[in-house]
Order: C-alpha cells, then sequence, then structure tokens
C-alpha cells in the first residue's frame, strides 16, 4: 500500500468505527432485551434451549442466514457475506456462550457474553455495509453452548466450525477491563468408591467403608498441596458421602477440577492427583473408578497484536485497563476459548460491568442482570467491532496478529511436545478407568 492510498484509508476506517458504534448504541434497547431474555431463564450446559431461540430469532430478524442446532442442540451459526469482489476474502468470528451455573443463575454473566457478540457483529456489518470493504467480508457469529460444563467450542472445532476462520473474538465479564488474564488447562476428574454396605453398629467388620475411602482422597489431595506448582490449582467437592450414618457407605463420588498452565504441566499433575485417588482406595479396600471427561480445556494463547488493538479502541471508548499484578499474573480461571485459540488467532479480553461482585457467586448473577451492566457491555462490544475493523483495513495487522499466534503455538508445542498422559490414557478417552 502506498503513503497516499495509506492515508486516504485512514479516515474510511475511523468512519467505520464510528458507524459501528452508533448501531450498537442504536439497537441497544434490543440487545438489553436479548440478555435479559437469556438472564431470566438460566440453563445449564448443553440445554440452552431458550437462549437458542432468542439469539436464532435476533439473527434472523436481521436478515442473517441462520442456522440453528449447528451440530449441537443449542448451538447455532449466523451468517452474512459482503458483496463477493476479487479482494483476498477474511472471515471473521464472534462468539456468543450462554450457559449458566447451577443454583446460581447466570452468575458468570454468560447472557452478557451473548450480547457482547450480537453487538459487535451488528456492529461491524454496518459498518461493513456503509462502505466498499478492503477486502471479501464474511462475518459468522457462532452460538457456543456448554463453557461452564462439557466444552460446546471443542464439539464444534472437531466438527469443523473454526475450520476457515481467519481472526475470532469475544469478551468475558468480570471485576475488571482487560485485554488478557492467564486462563489455564483444566481438566475434571469425577472419582468413585465402590464398597460394601453394613450395619455401622452391628457387623461394621462386614463392611468396606466408601466414605473412609473418599475423605482419604480429599486428604491426599490436600498433603499433595504442599509439593504442587504455584500456578497449579486442585478443587473438589463429594457430590455423595453416603446415605445414613448407621450404613456403612458402599458408594461415594467426588469430583476434582485440575488445572495447570500447560497441556503438559496438566499431565504430571493429572498422575500425581490419581495416585492420591487409587491409594484412598488401596487403604480401604474399596474399588475405584477414574472418570474424564471427553473434553479437555486448553491454556488460552494470548495474542499481543489484537489485545494492544483492542486496548487502543478500549482507551478511546474510556475503559481503565487494569494493571494491577495479582489481576494481570494470578491464574484467572480456564476456557474452551483456550482450545479455540489452537485453531485461529483470536482474543477473549474481560471486561467490568460496573460492580465489584466476584464471578460465581449471587451478587454475580445480580450484577449481570443489572441496567449498569449494559454500558460497560455494549462498549465492550464497540471495542471489539473496532479491532475487527482494525484487522479488515491493516493488512499489516492482520499478518501481524498471524505472526503472533503461529509463534505462541510453536512455543505451546515446543513444551507439550512428547507429553502422554498416562491417568487419562488409561481411562481410553473419555471415560471410566477402574483400579
Ligand atoms: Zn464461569
Ligand atoms: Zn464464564
Amino acid at each position: 500500500m502506498g503513503p497516499d492510498k495509506g492515508r486516504s484509508e485512514m479516515p474510511l476506517l475511523k468512519q467505520c468505527k464510528q458507524r459501528a458504534s452508533d448501531v450498537i448504541e442504536q439497537e441497544s434497547g434490543h440487545l438489553h432485551a436479548l440478555s435479559q431474555g437469556i438472564w431470566r431463564t438460566p440453563e445449564l450446559a448443553y440445554q440452552e434451549h431458550t437462549a437458542h431461540q432468542l439469539l436464532s430469532s435476533f439473527f434472523s430478524s436481521r436478515a442473517w442466514q441462520v442456522q440453528p442446532h449447528y451440530h449441537l442442540d443449542t448451538a447455532f451459526r449466523a451468517h452474512w457475506t459482503s458483496e463477493p469482489t476479487d479482494c483476498p476474502r477474511l472471515h471473521v468470528g464472534f462468539l456468543c456462550e450462554y450457559d449458566a451455573l447451577p443454583e446460581l443463575g447466570h452468575a458468570c454473566g454468560h447472557n452478557l457474553i451473548a450480547e457482547v457478540g450480537a453487538a459487535a457483529a451488528l456492529g461491524l456489518r454496518a459498518a461493513l455495509e456503509s462502505v466498499q470493504p478492503p477486502r471479501h467480508i464474511q462475518i459468522t457469529v457462532l452460538g457456543t453452548p456448554a463453557e461452564e460444563d462439557g466444552g460446546g467450542k471443542v464439539d464444534l472445532i472437531k466438527a469443523g466450525a473454526f475450520q476457515d476462520m481467519d481472526v475470532v473474538f469475544m469478551a468475558h465479564p468480570a471485576q475488571d477491563d482487560a485485554a488478557f488474564l492467564p486462563d489455564v488447562a483444566v481438566h475434571d476428574v469425577t472419582v468413585k468408591y465402590y464398597g460394601k454396605a453394613s450395619h455401622a453398629a452391628a457387623y461394621p467388620w462386614e463392611g468396606i467403608n466408601a466414605l473412609d475411602a473418599a475423605i482419604l482422597a480429599y486428604n491426599n489431595i490436600s498433603v499433595l498441596r504442599q509439593q504442587m506448582k504455584p500456578s497449579w490449582r486442585v478443587h473438589g467437592v463429594i457430590k455423595n458421602g453416603g446415605v445414613k450414618p448407621n450404613i456403612i457407605p458402599s458408594y461415594t463420588e467426588l469430583e476434582f477440577y485440575l488445572r495447570a498452565p500447560s497441556r503438559k504441566d496438566l499431565a504430571e499433575l493429572q498422575e500425581k492427583a490419581s495416585a492420591c485417588f487409587t491409594a484412598a482406595a488401596t487403604a480401604t479396600g474399596c474399588k475405584v473408578e477414574l472418570c474424564f471427561p471427553s473434553h479437555d480445556y486448553y491454556n488460552v494463547l494470548p495474542n499481543n497484536t489484537l489485545a494492544k488493538a483492542y486496548i487502543e479502541n478500549g482507551k478511546q471508548l474510556g475503559m481503565q485497563f487494569t494493571n494491577d499484578d495479582l489481576v494481570l499474573n494470578a491464574l484467572s480461571g480456564s476456557t474452551d476459548f483456550g482450545n479455540v485459540t489452537f485453531e485461529v488467532p483470536g482474543i477473549h479480553p474481560y471486561f467490568y460491568i460496573g460492580s465489584d461482585a466476584l464471578n460465581h457467586t449471587a451478587e454475580y448473577t445480580t450484577a449481570s442482570g443489572s441496567e449498569e451492566a449494559q454500558f460497560y457491555t455494549l462498549r465492550t462490544a464497540k471495542s471489539l467491532a473496532m479491532t475487527a475493523l482494525d484487522v479488515i483495513f491493516n493488512p499489516e495487522l492482520l499478518e501481524s496478529a498471524r505472526h503472533d499466534w503461529k509463534m505462541m503455538k510453536d512455543i505451546e508445542e515446543e513444551i507439550n511436545s512428547g507429553v502422554t498422559n498416562k491417568a487419562r490414557e488409561s481411562s481410553s478417552g473419555a471415560g471410566c478407568a477402574s483400579c
């Protein structure tokens, strides 16, 4: 691109960014109604039928090509394409999550994630319709169910939903604005102990106590903590602890989440945790089953180019990005967007919603349904749409984002090379291993 062309394109980009913001503002009432509809009907992973319906209708009514039940019952795909030209093609993705948490409702604010994805897509499309874009643009909004449990994005990756995307965006509610927080690899394990019931007072020696196994397992993990790396996390609950004090429990069940910054560390942690679980079975004479889910969540790969562009746009909109080391360097959580970043360059910024409440609490449910969250949600959507426009109008930025992505992927592959997950292999993928 010659300098003259560069100069003449910059006002066009600015105009497009303004147009995207204006349209998001114009649609604010409908967008708020959309996220309120999802918030009022909290649905668990893979059961988000109302959210699926609301979002599919939202896009159909705005002349997007909508494929409901896209590979999954509660996933959808909404697609728009600019007039075909000879210009190079660029495919931009926005992701909407919309699953809730048991008992707490939308305590992670996924109704706002859906709203951000929808708003950013509307803004971007309207901006591109107002000019002759420098590329042949495709926009896809993917409704990705089951982030809190299961990993709908992993299902969609396997189905090829991300195959021809060039760049992908979403944003997650939090306590601060941050372009990147370290989301780590995770997988959960369900531990089942099988003992033998007996009268606990009359002939306890005839029983095999599965609750003892559960307690030992919990304590073994607690002892392991001293030897865990500071970046590892293990947390669990006892889901079934027996029925009645005078019956030796014949069955107990625990669920643990294991988290580490890389798949390599996660394999190491899983092996150590599995030893804790099986040792408890040996000590009590129980049989144990370790059941692993079909999907692991990978760590999120950072993309500095996209993050920088997002920050610049966000600052123009008045965002104040946190520089608190504790927030920026502390382990955040885990998301199936991590797996997406191994397929396509993308970002998953976090955004403030006008409240100091913490995710996964009842207070956060209230905050994510509040009127106040709307300003911050729409501001985030605007910044994502503006960042997508930067990518579209600036080929160097796209190249740089691709370069960042490849570099981070190569580093990860180096870290994870030769990793074998012995604990998982013994269970042959998704399923249970008996020890
Ligand atoms: Zn969550
Ligand atoms: Zn979440």
